[in-house]
């Protein structure tokens, strides 16, 4: 195959291809719908994530408390050491049989009520650095909910705790998610809430919080918190199916608002089409298929229409035309000749009356003119005409074809067709009697009879 071919081939291929993806449009947006939904489902943490990281410099705003026993009103003695930046030191003293320290890092920045929203948190990654005899270490979130925290009780926000195991001297790194945290049970013990708040809240977390862990040894613990590192999704699990679920209740409700419209436009096209094909086949009723011009049904549903617009009397002339021995033109040129005489001599007729005139083929080789708001003179004068284009006409090897006129005219209202065109016959028969090829207007002592 040649390139132009094969170039030729693949362009057909890919024209093929467009209009098939143009006339599968729905198909296609169902199929990235359902990639769509497969991704999201797959990647849901990844597509709609959200990272949030404390470390030593980005936290130098934010305020924070190293605490424990050896403060006022808890009766230790534990001596603490804050060395900034989620560094600080302590020891831990024999005095209180619940010894301990921390680090409280105030998450917004005045101590107040305004936290983060965690509720979507997938993971919480925190690397950091222990030295001392402890093997256990506590993380504890403090979520602040206006129902019964105070800002005047640093103990009012709900304790959410978890606990992990230390790898002292170690630089280490543990994951927790939402799950792993639980209220604490001081906590819950000391604010006898009713049950719904005793369940884990992480909507708005004021504070983290780094502790030894339960049963913490006498003696010197070091921590250093390198890093925190929370990952949170942007909607929940729910709020995320609930979104692609809207996005096929949209896709479905488009897709039935687009087959409604379709077929409302099929419709609409077949109803035109429809229309369109019984008003040509009225049409074609009413002509003559051999000559183009009105059949006798068409005349008179025009010649009607026409008659039934005008009020009161008016003049109206009606000729009808007799081709002359068109019986021995048929017979010496054949039947299918005549049919071309006649074509031709309607065609004659037609271009050589006025616009407003009305053309029909009566019968056989009959035709009649109809002319309306003509007088007697003028009525006469289109006739002469007509027979003269007639006979001057160049109708092929037949040689000159002439044709008889009869003229029927009066002035009055509500004509009947019939009877004026069985005058106009009338006329016409005298215009044979008088030899042919000339028109006659009918007179009173005119008749068929004579
Ligand atoms: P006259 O001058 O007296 O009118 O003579 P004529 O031969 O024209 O009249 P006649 O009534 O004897 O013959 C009319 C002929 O017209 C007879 C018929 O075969 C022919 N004719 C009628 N309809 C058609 C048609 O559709 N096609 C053809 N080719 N001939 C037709
Ligand atoms: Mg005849
Ligand atoms: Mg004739």
């Amino acid at each position: 195959m040649s390139t132009k071919g094969l170039k030729d081939r693949i362009a057909g291929f890919a024209g093929k291809g467009l209009r098939l993806a143009a006339s599968a449009k729905f198909e296609v947006a169902l199929l990235g719908l359902l990639l769509l939904t497969a991704g999201a489902i797959a990647g849901k943490d990844q597509l709609l994530g959200r990272t949030v990281v404390f470390t030593p410099q980005n936290t130098t705003r934010n305020a924070h408390l190293v605490f424990s026993d050896g403060d006022a009103g808890v009766g230790g003695k534990t001596a603490t050491y804050d060395k900034g930046g989620l560094k600080w030191d302590c020891d831990l003293h024999v005095q209180h049989p619940y010894r301990y320290c921390g680090y409280e890092l105030f998450l917004d920045g005045d101590r107040g009520i305004h936290g983060l929203d965690l509720s979507n948190m997938r993971a919480m990654r925190i690397t950091m650095m222990y030295k001392g005899e402890a093997t256990s270490f506590r993380v504890h979130l403090k979520n602040f909910d206006p129902s019964y925290s105070i800002r005047a009780d640093d103990e009012s926000p709900q304790y959410l705790r978890v606990e992990a195991d230390t790898t002292p001297g170690k630089l280490q790194t543990i994951e927790f998610t939402t799950a792993d945290f639980g209220v604490a049970d001081w906590w819950l013990r000391k604010h006898r809430l009713a049950p719904q708040f005793g369940r884990p809240k992480f909507d708005n977390v004021t504070s983290l919080i780094f502790e030894t862990g339960t049963e913490a040894p006498v003696g010197h613990h070091s921590f250093e918190v390198r890093e925190v590192l929370i990952r949170k999704a942007i909607l929940s699990d729910a709020q995320g199916y609930l979104l692609l679920l809207g996005m096929w209740i949209v896709m479905i409700v488009a897709y039935l608002g687009y087959r409604v419209a379709n077929l409302r436009k099929a419709l609409l096209e077949r109803q035109t089409l429809e229309a369109l094909a019984l008003r040509e086949a009225q049409e074609a009723a009413r002509r003559d298929h051999l000559t183009g011009v009105l059949n006798r049904r068409g005349m008179i549903e025009a010649f009607d229409g026409m008659a039934g617009q005008r009020r009161g009397a008016f003049d109206l002339a009606v000729i009808l035309i007799d081709i002359d021995h068109f019986k021995a033109l048929n017979d010496t040129h054949g039947h299918d000749f005549g049919d071309k005489v006649l074509a031709a001599f309607a065609g004659v007729i037609g271009r050589n009356v006025r616009m407003q005139d009305m053309v029909a083929r009566w019968g056989g080789e009959e035709f009649v003119v109809v002319c309306a708001d003509v007088d007697r003179r003028g009525a006469q004068k289109i006739a002469e005409k007509l027979r003269e284009r007639v006979e001057g006409h160049d109708f092929g090897p037949c040689g000159p074809v002439t044709a008889s006129f009869g003229i029927h005219w009066a002035n009055g209202a509500q004509p009947d067709l019939s009877r004026m065109v069985s005058l106009a016959d009338t006329a016409l028969y005298a215009a044979k009697a008088a030899g042919r090829n000339c028109c006659r207007l009918l007179r009173a002592d005119m008749s068929k009879a004579a």
